[in-house]
């Protein structure tokens, strides 16, 4: 598109990419990242109860994908739900926005901390980020004493 209309989006979409590797889905760099950069932009609806994918954004309200859009195109528009829990990651939610807490490379996958954003997970598990910070098990920040 020869066009700078809507940047934002576009930028998004030239820059991650969504990796099935080993029967699992992530979220990669195709570009580089640095400290502050802006990832992505969460789309998607309020809903009242997380699920697997929701990420959280206040009191009984889960950012989901639209149950239609699971079925079309989850790939483009709502690619965050792909997004990995690391203890360590490289990337944070502020409010909407998925912003690099450190440079990332291209090709590099990026991850953010599940713990910042949700209170309790709606699928607990077992974390295998191999970061010495390694919280074990994932289960939200109401396990963690992580309120700030
Ligand atoms: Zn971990």
């Amino acid at each position: 598109m020869p066009e700078m209309t809507n940047h934002s989006i576009d930028a998004t979409t030239e820059c991650i990419e969504v990796d099935h590797v080993d029967g699992h889905y992530r979220l990669v760099a195709t570009k580089g990242f640095d400290v502050e950069d802006h990832i992505l932009t969460l789309e998607g609806e309020i809903v009242g109860s997380p699920s697997r994918f929701s990420v959280q954004m206040g009191l009984n309200q889960h950012l989901e994908v639209p149950a239609l859009a699971q079925a079309e195109q989850p790939m483009d528009r709502y690619r965050w739900r792909f997004l990995n829990h690391s203890c360590e990651p490289n990337a944070k939610f502020e409010n909407r926005n998925l912003m690099a807490i450190r440079k990332i490379n291209a090709s590099e996958q990026i991850t953010f901390d599940y713990n910042t954003t949700e209170y309790e997970l709606a699928s607990p598990f077992e974390c295998h980020c191999e970061s010495d910070k390694c919280c074990g098990v994932v289960r939200g920040y109401r396990w963690q004493g992580k309120l700030d």
